[in-house]
């Protein structure tokens, strides 16, 4: 029997509905109370100085980005293995986006590649922490340290999730967070900026570019009579109604994260053999490290496997999938400058990589199908 398995549902605790409900008819509930709710909750459980929520991840990059004054023609070293909102936030300011290579255990930032694209332009490190697993953050704080270097990290796909016992999008001097709906605690179009940095510059500025360049968020407080425009900004305050969802969410953001370890170990473990064999390569989760589980992927040693394994899936109802074209491929990418052999490990996991479905409400017999027939497409490879 065939059973259709998409690549991701959006997680529904059950409370959502009612706090939206909440936010639309019961009194008193102003139009932040749910987000204030949700930035109070970051900054006491992650104890972080100041949380601002924001529209999505994107924008949360963005903020960070104008917050840092970044000026046209400095650099800022990332992966291209990423989202190209990563670049964007800082091409959108004439800043250059400088890509590093990954490790090929983590596809995270490879730290020695870093050292490497580090000028008298760079001004900061953008580390991704793909899947939600922590990249070498050790080394990486301590390049950053011994350059003069901010860090910004783009935490997007990793809330929940923790590197030594403390929260991704806590080490950087600023951490962004996305609540897209793709994302394991979600509400549609969401995200946070985690401000951990002391510099008074930046913690003065961030409310007013938060809320459209104006001193709004200090007359909220009732700090001030009346609210007028005081610096540049734009508009990074979420709606509500999201805010509402994912307050639903936040309090399940343990058992979300327990949920999808299940299922990743399942696939881990059912799968370890064909690692063994050398047919495949796995996610690693290095020592010291707390996924919060957002990807399970297999990379295959060539692209065409990896389209032939993708494609019998496909077929049997399971939707398998690839994940970032690198940036430093993309059409843009090559506008840049770029050819795909200057990151040949980046070039290699962007064709060979794929995807299996996880998300939070999966069924014993969802993920069981799953497994069954990835053993099976893979012992048919030839
Ligand atoms: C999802 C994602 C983003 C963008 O977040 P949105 O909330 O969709 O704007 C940025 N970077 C990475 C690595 C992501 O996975």
């Amino acid at each position: 029997m065939m059973i259709r398995i998409p690549f991701n549902k959006q997680y529904y605790t059950g409370q959502e509905i009612g706090y939206i409900r909440e936010a639309l008819l019961e009194e008193g509930r102003g139009d932040s109370y749910f987000t204030n709710l949700c930035a109070a909750f970051f900054e006491k459980e992650y104890q972080i100085p100041q949380v601002f929520m924001t529209t999505s991840g994107t924008h949360a990059l963005e903020m960070a980005v104008l917050l840092l004054g970044l000026e046209p023609g400095q650099e800022v070293i990332m992966p291209s293995f990423t989202f190209p909102s990563t670049a964007n936030s800082v091409l959108l300011r004439g800043v250059v986006p400088v890509f590093a290579e990954i490790a090929e255990t983590t596809l995270n930032l490879d730290p020695e590649d870093i050292k490497r694209k580090i000028t008298h332009r760079t001004r900061a490190i953008m580390p991704v922490h793909y899947g939600g697993t922590a990249c070498a953050m050790d080394e990486i704080i301590s390049i950053a340290r011994a350059h003069g270097l901010y860090l910004v990290e783009d935490a997007a796909q990793g809330i929940n999730a923790k590197y030594r016992d403390r929260y991704l999008g806590t080490w950087g001097d600023l951490g962004c967070i996305s609540f897209h709906s793709t994302k394991n605690i979600a509400c549609g179009e969401g995200g946070a900026l985690f401000i951990n940095s002391k510099e008074p510059q930046i913690l003065k500025r961030a409310e007013i570019i938060w809320n459209k360049g104006t001193n709004r968020t200090q007359f909220l407080r009732g700090e001030i009579e009346r609210y007028s425009w005081v610096g540049t900004g734009s508009n990074y305050t979420p709606g509500e109604l999201g805010m509402a969802v994912l307050w639903a969410q936040l309090k399940q953001a343990d058992l979300i994260t327990a949920k999808r370890k299940g299922i990743y170990e399942y696939y881990r473990e059912g799968l370890a053999s064909y690692k063994g064999k050398g047919l495949i390569g796995l996610p690693v989760i290095p020592e010291g490290v707390q996924s919060n589980y957002h990807i399970f992927y297999m990379i295959f040693s060539s692209e065409r496997i990896r389209k032939r394994v993708q494609d019998e899936l496909n077929k049997r109802g399971i939707q398998a999938v690839i994940h970032f074209v690198p940036l430093h491929s993309s059409a843009m990418g090559k506008k840049l400058g770029y050819v795909p052999e200057d990151l040949p490990v980046t070039e290699r996991v962007g064709k060979s990589l794929l995807r299996l479905p996880l998300y939070n409400s999966m069924t014993d017999q969802e993920k069981e199908y799953v497994l069954e027939n990835v053993q099976d497409v893979l012992e048919r490879i030839d």
